[in-house]
């Protein structure tokens, strides 16, 4: 089933909380209403553009967010560096760094000796699981923001998954969170015992890339502070040409702001 065939109603009905977050700034007095019982907040942010948008949304929802970042041993090590900066910039209550060193397994372009795919066709991105999938990441993410938000005792985690504008990786799917949620409520002390409910928030799910960064913009992001490309430049800067740098750049262009992002071709 496609994304754009299920209403918000019905996604909500199954259990995993994917929020449309609000549109503008005086529509967020509604949500911020209704998230104010809630304690707080673990926000998985990568230094990317997504998770800095996400950990902005909750934090203009009045909530403590802890930002939790997974330095996993990608190659691109600038993203940590790029974590630290947001969670400073938008007020994170606490920021950990955890390591778990996928290179153990490597398999992927971003932890392992594999070229990262520069597509020749922008329009093909999306189509076919790309070189760049880390296998389980985001489940391996999502168990430690949930071993960190039960210490804590709070249920709200926050994720930066998108299904529209994406690359095709199967753990930013609704099918997949959805069923992260049903676990982590299976799973843990606090969600057996306590009969707390945890749950996991992905409020850009169905957003294009231009939505993200115009609401980002309004929400106050330095955008400049993110990174994004998979195949920096040893002084970190982005390669214009991966996946990842394509669907950056195009969503710059798109919402009609300027691309903060510093590119080592010029064009
Ligand atoms: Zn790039």
């Amino acid at each position: 089933m496609k994304i754009s065939d299920r209403t918000s109603s019905e996604r909500n009905a199954v259990g995993v909380t994917i929020e449309e977050a609000p549109a503008t700034l005086a529509d967020a007095e509604k949500w911020r209403a209704r998230v104010d019982e809630r304690k707080g907040a673990v926000a998985l942010v990568s230094g990317g553009l997504d998770s800095a948008t996400v950990l902005a949304l909750a934090r203009s929802t009045g909530t403590d967010c802890h930002a939790l970042t997974v330095d996993y041993g990608q190659r691109h090590r600038i993203e940590i560096e790029a974590a630290r900066r947001v969670a400073v910039q938008l007020g994170a209550a606490s920021h950990r760094v955890v390591t778990v060193d996928l290179r153990v397994f490597g398999g992927s372009a971003l932890t392992d000796e594999i070229a990262v795919p520069n597509p020749e066709n922008a329009d093909t991105i999306g189509r076919t699981i790309p070189a760049t999938y880390v296998p389980a990441r985001n489940t391996i993410f999502l168990s430690l923001a949930l071993a960190w938000a039960e210490v804590l005792e709070i249920t709200d985690i926050y994720i930066g998954a998108t299904a529209r504008d994406f690359s095709g990786y199967p753990d930013c799917r609704p099918e997949f969170l959805r069923a992260f949620e049903h676990l982590a409520n299976l799973a843990t002390r606090a969600g057996t015992e306590k009969r707390r409910q945890f749950q996991v928030h992905a409020p850009l799910l169905n957003w294009t890339k231009d939505k993200i960064i115009r609401r980002g913009v309004e929400l106050g992001v330095n955008f400049g502070i993110t990174h994004s490309c998979y195949d920096p430049s040893s002084e970190g800067l982005a390669c214009g040409l991966c996946d990842s740098c394509i669907i950056r750049r195009r969503g710059f262009e798109a919402a009609g702001v300027d691309d903060p992002t510093k590119y080592a071709e010029s064009e």
